[in-house]
């Protein structure tokens, strides 16, 4: 076989893959599209030859592929672009059920700069389109499965207790179960005291400690349906579903006690710890759980104005 039939038969390969191929002229005239851009553009080569590739394409961003076929002309460099930074350079739909926003097809772009054989010069830039919807919708899942994954996660990173976004789920549930069912439910709310001494003084690594070891008392102390959480920064809180006052209120001296017992290493410091605890109970007046809560951050402040290293239980009156 001759070069001349082998040169004869490159049309057709370039009509034959699976990716769009055009060639435009340094003033950017369209001197070459292959059948892949025929078929998802529904633009006929015949139509298109010698035309301005931005008069036929107004909808293409100008400014900015100018300024990438004028690069590689002058540099006579290759270049890419990824669907990462631009989604799409056509915009053509895709055969796959829609997902995610991914309405039509993502592009990743190769810019090759084609030197005449004979001159070296580069006179024509070629514009490979690749379609990489695929991939796109492979990343859009794995960024929702993460998401989801987060959304999920349910533990306190310092503590290894539950956070705040469980707690707030479970009482959600249990103060809607209590309002159709009726029953019982108490809240424990407290704080470490003075605990910004701690950490001047031991420093923040230290106070980590502390917080770390106040969570593993708290988990010896409850029982399995009882939800211990890290409610902020050195706040906790146990939920206890189908205890009464009494129950919380005995629990709850029990955690101080513990915590006040337990000193805690940190490097070569011994650290005492105490803390202040409010409690109170539902009540059939409440319409929701911020109200209990309400009640027993106002012993919880109690306990706290009254001397610390206490338990205060909320009363009606105590709100007044
Ligand atoms: P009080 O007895 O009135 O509660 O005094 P306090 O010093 O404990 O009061 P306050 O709530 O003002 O201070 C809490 C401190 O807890 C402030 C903050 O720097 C510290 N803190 C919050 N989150 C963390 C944490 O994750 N690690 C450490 N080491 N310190 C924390
Ligand atoms: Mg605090
Ligand atoms: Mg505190």
């Amino acid at each position: 076989m001759t070069d001349i039939s082998v040169a004869a038969l490159a049309p057709a390969v370039i009509d034959n893959i699976e990716a769009g191929v055009f060639i435009v002229d340094q003033a950017f005239n369209i001197v070459m599209w292959n059948a892949y851009l025929q078929k998802h553009s529904g633009r006929l080569e015949g139509e298109l030859l010698s035309r301005n590739l931005f008069e036929a394409f107004p909808e293409l961003p100008e400014k900015w592929l100018k300024k990438k076929l004028q690069s590689v002309l002058l540099l006579k460099n290759f270049a890419f672009t990824s669907w990462e930074q631009r989604p799409w350079l056509f915009r053509f739909s895709h055969n796959r059920p829609i997902t995610g926003g991914i309405d039509c097809m993502r592009q990743n772009c190769v810019f090759t700069p084609l030197k005449h054989p004979d001159t070296g010069l580069v006179e024509y830039v070629s514009v490979t389109i690749f379609d990489v919807t695929d991939t796109a919708i492979y990343q859009q899942q794995l960024t929702e499965a993460l998401a989801k994954l987060e959304e999920s996660n349910v533990t306190d990173g310092l503590t290894g207790i539950y956070n705040r976004r469980h707690l707030q789920q479970r009482f959600q549930s249990e103060f809607g179960r209590i309002q159709r069912h009726g029953g019982t439910l108490t809240l424990i709310l407290f704080d470490l005291d003075h605990f910004k001494r701690i950490n001047d003084t031991y420093g923040h690594l230290a106070g980590d400690d502390v917080l770390k070891t106040v969570a593993q008392v708290i988990k010896s102390l409850v029982r399995t349906e009882d939800v211990a959480a890290r409610y902020g920064g050195e706040e906790f809180a146990v939920l206890l579903p189908d205890t009464g006052l009494n129950g919380a209120m005995t629990l709850a001296e029990r955690i101080r006690a513990q915590i006040a017992a337990t000193p805690v290493t940190s490097g070569q410091s011994t650290i005492d710890v105490r803390a202040s605890l409010g409690v109170a109970e539902y009540t059939s007046e409440m319409k929701n759980h911020e109200q209990l809560i309400n009640s027993a951050d106002q012993a919880l402040y109690e306990a706290k104005h009254n001397g610390r290293n206490q338990v205060r239980a909320f009363t009606p009156t105590s709100s007044t």
